[in-house]
């Protein structure tokens, strides 16, 4: 199958990227569900909700403080940089349901990201959003309208932003190849990119050292890592 995907690399024209937290495990970030994914003994996956923020917003925020540290002194891996090489050769979109901004860290030119980003913030009442991320003088920070301010980023159980979603199906729509770089592929409706992807007869690259729910409707699965075997898939389109 990858001789036959390497056949058709002439061909293609228009490649989407999907990426969750494992493609930036190689640059320090834990993922979620990996076995280093455990912050203070919380469940992030109980963490990154709208009811544990109310329930305990001083927590999350601290969460997300801590994480914002680490993702800020994060730099971009192999895996990062060859995808922003891949834009050589095909016209590329990054769908990532990453909020670390490590693919325009690395210089890729078209990000969508589906759940937000960790340097912006915004009101939880009001319209207000910023991405100036300041030393809050208190924890929960208070917007100008007098509510909490929280995190700008998509949690469980909440709606990715309209406007991003939609272009983000368009995408998965007219692509030739999709490359799935570390996800799990459980979160909704993240998860459904492939799909779309599939109706327009493209072909699926998974990229996971491990077995995804939806690894058996890939046309080729890479079980090694986004740094390992990335730049090694852009050498193809490099001789061809
Ligand atoms: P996930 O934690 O559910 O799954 C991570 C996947 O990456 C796993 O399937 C794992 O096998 C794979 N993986 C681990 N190391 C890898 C590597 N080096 N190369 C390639 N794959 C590797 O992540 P998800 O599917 O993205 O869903 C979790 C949610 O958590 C998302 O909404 C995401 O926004 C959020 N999240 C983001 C970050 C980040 O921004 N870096 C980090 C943690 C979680």
């Amino acid at each position: 199958m990858f001789e036959e995907i390497t056949k058709q690399i002439k061909e293609i024209k228009e490649i989407v990227v999907v990426t969750g937290a494992g493609v930036s495990q190689e640059s320090g970030i834990p993922t979620f569900r990996g076995k280093d994914g455990f912050w203070k003994n919380y469940n992030p996956m109980k963490l990154a909700t709208i009811e544990a923020f109310y329930e305990n917003p001083k927590l999350v925020w601290e969460w997300y403080n801590e994480r914002r540290e680490n993702i800020f002194s994060a730099k971009p891996n192999q895996g990062h940089k060859a995808i922003v090489e891949l834009e050589k050769y095909a016209t590329v979109t990054i769908l990532t349901q990453n909020i670390d901004g490590l693919h325009q860290k690395a210089g890729s030119s078209n990000v969508f990201e589906l759940h937000g980003s960790i340097m912006k913030i915004k009101c939880t009442v009001c319209n207000f959003k910023s991405s100036q991320i300041e030393k809050f003088s208190q924890i929960p920070p208070l917007c100008k309208c007098g509510n909490m301010l929280r995190p700008d980023v998509v949690w469980f159980g909440e709606s990715l932003p309209q406007d991003v979603w939609k272009n983000a199906i368009a995408k998965a729509s007219q692509c030739d190849l999709m490359i799935i770089i570390g996800t799990s592929l459980v979160v909704s409706p993240a998860n459904t990119l492939p799909i779309y992807a599939k109706q327009n007869s493209a072909k699926l690259i998974e990229i996971n050292p491990e077995k995804t729910e939806m690894s058996s409707k890939m046309d080729l699965v890479l079980r090694k890592t986004g740094a390992e075997i990335l730049p090694k898939l852009i050498s193809i389109f490099k001789e061809n």
